[in-house]
């Protein structure tokens, strides 16, 4: 038998974006533990926004694990949160994003790295240079030396973890970062993020840097945060078709609200038709156009409307358990229409 630190972690109550939480239980296992081997566990939901003081315990049910390189025989343990009766808390939006295995997802997590309430490099007064020089940038004068060491041994506990990483970049804005993440399924991606934000988190912790994911931390002339949101049906994959398209942008187009509802918090601050947006209530799509709601990939229409599209309106901040079950539902209407 070996001991092991089993971090479970889960989103709280927080409003109207969930905060992640975490606790360790150690456990004994002869081999290390699959995911059927790790119990449920619980917590006090009067100190998360999750229950009232005389009635508190909340269970964590876990649904995902993942190897934690940072410590030794150490899981993180990603849980969703139940009621004593086994169903699902009101919070807990994982349970109401089916799990439908056709519909893909990749995240686009752009983000900020901050020190002493401002972006990793501004000065303490003023600003740096404008930016230009900082996407995809490399040299001290524009990276400094600290967010490349957090960005990469984070990308390395990402990987140790399993999390399906497709890449990362230095964005547009000084102490701007992007990482992707890919899942097939519509929970593995989502999944993989929030673990992701969370090793994150806590890795920023040891250098006094905090993830930062409001989409527009700096007012003027400098980017937001955005997590434009890839995704493709088994349809749009293998089929393609201009008339499945067109259902299918209709379907989003008529449903702007919806979609804008859980896209992340003070969007509108973002989403203003410039530094690469559409404005937050119009609805476009377009090749390889980076102000468009919706944007085609460069070959898409040439494969004959076939592969996948960009929706570039979810901010930083969203739950993507959120959008990829608000992306299912519209999808839906559309996969009836078609039938039909
Ligand atoms: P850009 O910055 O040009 O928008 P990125 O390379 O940062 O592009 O992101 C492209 C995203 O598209 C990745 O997250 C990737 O996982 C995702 N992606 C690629 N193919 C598919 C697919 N078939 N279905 C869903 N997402 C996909
Ligand atoms: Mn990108
Ligand atoms: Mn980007
Ligand atoms: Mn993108």
């Amino acid at each position: 038998m070996a001991k092991y630190k089993l971090e479970y972690i889960w989103l709280d109550g927080k409003k109207p974006i969930p905060e992640l939480r975490g606790k360790t239980t150690i456990k004994e296992f002869d081999n290390p533990p699959s995911l059927a081997d790790l119990p449920h566990w619980g917590f006090d939901g009067s100190s998360t926004m999750q229950a009232e003081g005389h009635k508190s315990d909340c269970i964590l049910k876990p649904v995902a694990h993942y190897p934690d390189a940072s410590r030794k025989s150490g899981y993180i343990v990603l849980s969703e949160v139940m009621h004593p009766d086994g169903t699902p808390h009101p919070t807990n939006m994982r349970a109401t994003a089916p799990d439908d295995p056709e519909l893909w997802f990749g995240f686009e997590q752009e983000y900020f790295l901050y020190k002493d309430g401002r972006p990793l490099g501004f000065p303490e007064t003023g600003f740096p240079a404008p930016q230009g020089p900082y996407y995809c940038g490399v040299g001290c004068k524009y990276m400094g030396s600290l967010a490349r060491q957090i960005v990469d041994e984070h990308l390395d506990l990402c990987l140790a973890a399993g999390i399906n990483h497709e890449g990362i970049n230095a964005e547009v804005a000084k102490g701007q970062w992007e990482f992707q993440i890919f899942g097939k399924g519509s929970h593995r991606a989502a999944d993989d993020l929030w673990v992701a934000r969370y090793l994150m988190a806590r890795l920023c912790e040891k250098y006094e840097v905090d993830l930062q994911l409001h989409c527009k931390p700096i007012r003027g002339d400098w980017n937001g945060s955005g997590m434009h949101t890839n995704f493709s049906t088994k349809q749009l994959r293998e089929v393609g078709g201009k008339e499945y398209f067109e259902a299918l942008m209709e379907a989003f187009e008529n449903n702007i609200e919806g979609h804008i509802d859980v896209y992340g918090p003070d969007n509108h601050l973002r989403l203003t038709g410039l530094h690469e947006t559409q404005a937050i209530d119009k609805f476009s799509y377009g090749l390889s156009d980076r102000g468009a709601s919706i944007r085609l990939p460069v070959n898409f229409i040439k494969n004959g409307y076939r592969g996948y599209l960009e929706d570039r309106r979810p901010n930083s901040e969203a739950d993507p358990y959120q959008i990829v079950a608000r992306i299912w539902k519209t999808i839906q209407t559309v996969a009836m229409a078609v039938a039909a």
